[in-house]
């Protein structure tokens, strides 16, 4: 069953099909905004919350992972871009990206398998929405941005300790495979790491929803995929013009990330620059030089 319309409503949108369930919904939901209809439509059509929750996370994951690293592919057969590439000697090449393409697809299969039917109960019990209309935009803008900063926080503070001897032999080695990383290469990485950073991303909805029963399951569904943009976008290895970083000064982007590929020491965060600027884990030689002469500029004050 369906909790998102009564059944005596929900008998009037019934059809065959998708599509027509659509139609039903399009014209007598007036009351929604489009994606509210698109919303009601699915879980019309399922008639099976658990499966319609489950099914449509694994889908959004799948087609905006994927989907996404697709133009990345593109961009890297593509010479025209490649003065905007950050390590131009290194392109990946077909077999790479095809032997990548697999690992991570496999991996999301056995690892997301579970959650398709354990996460919507979960959402039950923690008294996640999911009826529509959805909550209103400030509300959910403000949600969002409290999610990007708790799950950077996380990330800095999880990947910093993958570095760690026995944490990066076994665990975090996997994902530093590409000095050079490329779109699909973001979520190449061991089991553990992927659910152990994977916790920064869905670990602080579930808590915010348990302390404070106000969140709806769309806003977690975009903060899902903003997350998911940021992590393949970082990892593509381009720094454009126009990329997000030259406006927003304290974004971190490729720029960022790709050095932590490349020296593997320094830049753990993933959306911002902030921890790695106040940890003073700024990556790169030249940020070592300035770490070198504070310490030498400390020592001689103390000296004096
Ligand atoms: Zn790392
Ligand atoms: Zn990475």
């Amino acid at each position: 069953m369906t909790e998102i319309f009564n059944s005596t409503v929900l008998e009037t949108l019934n059809g065959p099909s998708l599509v027509q369930v659509a139609k039903n919904v399009f014209e007598t939901q007036t009351q929604l905004n489009v994606f509210e209809k698109l919303w009601a439509t699915w879980y019309a059509y399922m008639q099976n919350d658990t499966l319609a929750t489950g099914l449509m996370f694994f889908l959004t994951h799948e087609l905006w992972y994927f989907g996404r690293c697709l133009p990345w592919y593109i961009i890297d057969k593509t010479p025209y871009f490649r003065k905007w590439k950050l390590q131009p000697t290194y392109i990946p090449s077909d077999k790479e990206q095809w032997e990548c393409f697999k690992a991570v697809l496999r991996d999301h299969l056995w690892l997301e398998a579970a959650p398709i039917w354990t996460f919507h109960p979960m959402c039950k019990t923690l008294g996640i929405k999911v009826t529509v209309p959805f909550p209103g935009l400030q509300t959910m803008l403000w949600q969002w941005a409290m999610f990007f900063f708790l799950e950077d926080m996380w990330h800095y503070w999880a990947h910093r300790l993958f570095h760690y001897g026995f944490f990066y032999k076994y665990i975090h080695k996997k994902h530093h495979r590409y000095a050079a990383p490329f779109g699909l290469s973001a979520e190449y990485a061991h089991p553990l790491e992927v659910v152990s950073l994977g916790a920064g991303t869905v670990g602080f909805p579930i808590l915010y929803a348990y302390l404070t029963h106000d969140l709806h399951l769309f806003t977690i569904e975009c903060w899902v995929v903003f997350r998911l943009l940021q992590a393949v976008d970082s990892h593509a290895g381009y720094d454009f013009p126009w990329s997000l970083h030259h406006f927003i000064p304290f974004w971190a982007g490729a720029e960022h990330h790709d050095r932590h590929h490349h020296y593997f020491i320094g830049n753990y965060a993933s959306s911002f620059r902030w921890w790695d600027y106040f940890m003073d884990t700024e990556s790169g030689p030249e940020k070592k030089i300035e770490r070198e002469q504070r310490v030498k500029a400390r020592l001689s004050k103390k000296v004096q």
